[in-house]
């Protein structure tokens, strides 16, 4: 097929676009919000509600294969979309993601490490929880989270009301605080045959809840990494996942946590632009049109600086720079918390 679908218009979908288009291909964004960072680049767009069930047919009939830059959409939108084009990576990355519940289960289930958890959906399931998993510990919904949001910190058992009161009635996890020494990533394809390509895990850095830097190479040792690979092998394998996913690590010394799974390119994956031949971007593109998978092999150290709000006010230091690339996203209007766009520079 030559006309890829995206659903989602925001940066990711944008770079998206970019990778396809270089490799000739043409793409059709599905995006509820008006003037999407996608919609510079793609080919088409098509403005509608994931409940506009006659535009989601449209669009699916308008393209050859699916892709997403999210990982919350509407599951009645999926049932239709499923069963007109094939949805790349597939719904069992969905179920997998959409819940924190689901997610740790089924990460459990695999024999990774999580944080310990437990479902919270009252004041008493949640004392329930305390008493099983300890304080400190965070509550999060279970869905719908995203930068830090949707989040409450439960330094004592005393903060149970006040976090509780936060959810504002959304089901919860409460998840136990991990000791982390650090956080790091690893951003892993699967092609359509089956094979898996990882890229060297990042480590992230986060400011107000919102990833600010990701540098490689992470402080790790090469069993770390290693351990890093096989996991995220283990779970794009066991969900004959195919495309790109990101894995968030917490480092311990009892080993590498899996903190969550994000079925998509991953903002901690910016680097791979600068760092690598083939990016993030290029690979899925790659793995969800049945392309061999591109060498994931790192030819430089990199940092990935997020610019949030008004760090693109003045841009000249960083275009001045050397081996540095300045990636914008074409939003109108620079919003605290909004992410405008990215540096990949390159390091030594
Ligand atoms: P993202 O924007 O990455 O999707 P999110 O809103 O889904 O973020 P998480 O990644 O679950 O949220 O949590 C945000 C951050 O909070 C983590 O990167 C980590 O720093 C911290 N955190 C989350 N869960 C735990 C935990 N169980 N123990 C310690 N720290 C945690
Ligand atoms: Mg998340
Ligand atoms: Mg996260």
């Amino acid at each position: 097929g030559s006309v890829i679908g995206i659903l989602g218009g925001g940066q990711l979908g944008r770079m998206l676009s970019v990778a396809a288009s270089r490799l000739g291909y043409r793409c059709h964004i599905f995006e509820p919000g008006a003037q999407p960072p996608a919609g510079h680049v793609a080919e088409q767009v098509t403005t509608a509600s994931y409940d506009d069930h006659a535009a989601l047919r449209a669009f699916a009939d308008a393209v050859d294969v699916i892709t997403y830059e999210f990982e919350n959409i509407p599951t009645a939108a999926l049932d239709l979309l499923e069963t007109l084009k094939p949805i790349r990576p597939g719904r069992a990355a969905l179920a997998a993601s959409q819940d924190r519940l689901t997610e740790k289960t089924f990460l459990q289930e695999l024999g990774l490490q999580t944080a310990p958890f437990a479902d919270v959906s009252d004041a008493a399931s949640l004392d329930a929880a305390i008493a099983a998993i300890g304080a400190p510990a965070i509550l999060k919904t279970r869905t719908l989270g995203y930068d830090g949001k949707g989040q409450a910190r439960l330094k004592t058992a005393d903060d149970a009301a006040e976090a509780l009161a936060s959810m504002a009635g959304a089901p919860a996890i409460l998840e136990g605080f991990v000791d982390f020494s650090h956080e790091v990533s690893v951003i892993a394809a699967r092609g359509l045959t089956g094979e898996v390509v990882c890229y060297d895990p990042g480590e992230n850095v986060h400011r107000d809840g919102i990833l600010h830097t990701t540098t490689v190479p992470a402080r790790l040792s090469g069993s770390q990494r290693m351990d890093a690979a096989l996991l995220a092998g283990k779970i794009l394998t066991s969900l004959d996942y195919v495309g790109v996913m990101g894995v968030e690590l917490f480092v311990t010394p009892g080993g590498l946590i899996v903190n969550e799974i994000a079925p998509r390119v991953h903002n901690s994956g910016h680097w791979t632009q600068a760092g690598c031949a083939v990016d993030q971007f290029e690979q899925h593109i790659r793995a969800v049109v049945g392309l061999p998978l591109g060498d994931g092999q790192r030819h430089a150290d990199v940092e990935m600086l997020n610019l949030i709000g008004d760090d693109v006010a003045d841009l000249n230091t960083q275009m001045r720079a050397t081996r540095t690339q300045v990636h914008l996203y074409g939003k109108a209007e620079a919003k605290p918390g909004r992410k405008m766009g990215h540096v990949n520079r390159v390091l030594g």
